[in-house]
């Protein structure tokens, strides 16, 4: 049986209808807006695109935004400048670091000059230790999205078996911590781990964050697991994308047209015939990044200008 989709846009509009009234509700009660910097250095494509969706979707709830643009060769010490000028400006309520930075940049010492307060990624080491402790603390947006799509969706997490394939400190790291707060029973897999598809097929709740086009396939699935496919690979490969699609697929036409399409880490056709539910790739988990992107905004804003939650 085809497997269930899980629509991340329906549960992203849902969201950030709900961030646009609050934003509403605290303009007409206090007096304030939040406000997110967008820190972007350098100009690949990607995440241009990312950033700027980023930006639109604050305009949509009625958050200010501002975008800081560094170039490639910027070195660590001016773009940490440029990240401790946003933390220390009164103004700005959230600071988002577009990763991954251009190689040479220090990654962790750029995070490290985010204000905790400001962290609407939840990436500095204070916010990962509060978290870890089960303190409040900025959920990053991912693995907060990932969550919110299992609840709205009635799909139970408490005693399920999860295995989340990837340890990065964005998604596969916080994402099994919040699942384990949340009562599942989990295991995380990397690029060492042994036998990992039969790991994958013990199950109920399978995630996937590796950053490899459609490389989960029938091996790892258990028949009706939830299957998240986190990846967002891009494609430029016609011949690999009929194989993977179908060769009458419009994703075919679409790479011609646009050079690309975006492959999951899931592979589409068999994740289908194999999972009780599955997110798609696109329209799964990116939309809900950016639904908790500005929850997340909105959050710090309350924080720092009334002192709630
Ligand atoms: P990352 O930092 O590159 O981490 C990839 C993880 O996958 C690592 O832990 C790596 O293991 C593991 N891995 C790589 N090859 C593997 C293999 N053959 N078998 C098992 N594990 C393997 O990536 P990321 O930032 O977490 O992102 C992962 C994917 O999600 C990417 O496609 C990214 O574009 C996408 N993403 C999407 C969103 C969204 O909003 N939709 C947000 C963030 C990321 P090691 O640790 O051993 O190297």
């Amino acid at each position: 049986m085809a497997a269930r989709v899980l629509d991340g846009r329906v549960v992203a509009t849902a969201l950030r209808s709900e961030v646009a009234e609050e934003v509403r509700a605290a303009q007409s009660r206090a007096g304030w807006t939040p406000r997110l910097a967008a820190v972007l250095v350098g100009d690949d494509p990607a995440s241009r695109v990312y950033v700027g969706r980023k930006i639109a979707a604050c305009a949509e709830a009625g958050i200010r935004s501002v975008e800081v643009g560094l170039e490639a060769s910027a070195a660590t010490q001016r773009v940490r400048g440029a990240v401790r000028d946003l933390s220390a400006d009164p103004d700005v309520d959230g600071i988002l670091v577009q990763l991954p930075l251009p190689a040479g940049i220090d990654r962790m010492a750029v995070l490290m000059e985010i204000d905790p307060a400001k962290d609407v990624d939840g990436l500095h080491p204070l916010n990962v230790g509060r978290l870890a402790m089960r303190l409040d603390a900025p959920i990053p947006c991912t693995p907060q999205g990932i969550v919110e799509l299992l609840d709205r969706s009635g799909l139970p997490i408490a005693g399920r078996r999860a295995v989340v394939i990837g340890r990065s400190e964005i998604v596969g790291r916080p994402l099994a911590t919040l699942l384990m707060h949340r009562d599942a029973t989990v295991t995380v897999c990397h690029s060492k781990t042994a036998g990992l598809a039969a790991v994958a097929r013990e199950a109920d709740l399978l995630v996937a964050a590796i950053g490899r086009p459609a490389f989960v396939g029938s091996a790892h699935i258990r028949e009706g697991a939830v299957v998240i496919d986190v990846g967002t690979n891009r494609v430029e490969d016609a011949g690999l994308v009929a194989r993977l699609f179908g060769r009458d697929s419009p994703r075919v036409a679409q790479v011609r047209e646009r050079g690309y399409t975006l492959v999951g880490d899931v592979h589409p056709r068999e994740g289908a015939e194999r999972a009780g539910h599955l997110t798609p790739v696109p329209g799964g988990v990116g939309p809900l990044t950016i639904a908790c992107l500005l929850r997340n905004t909105l959050r710090a804003a309350r924080r720092r200008r009334e002192g709630g939650r």
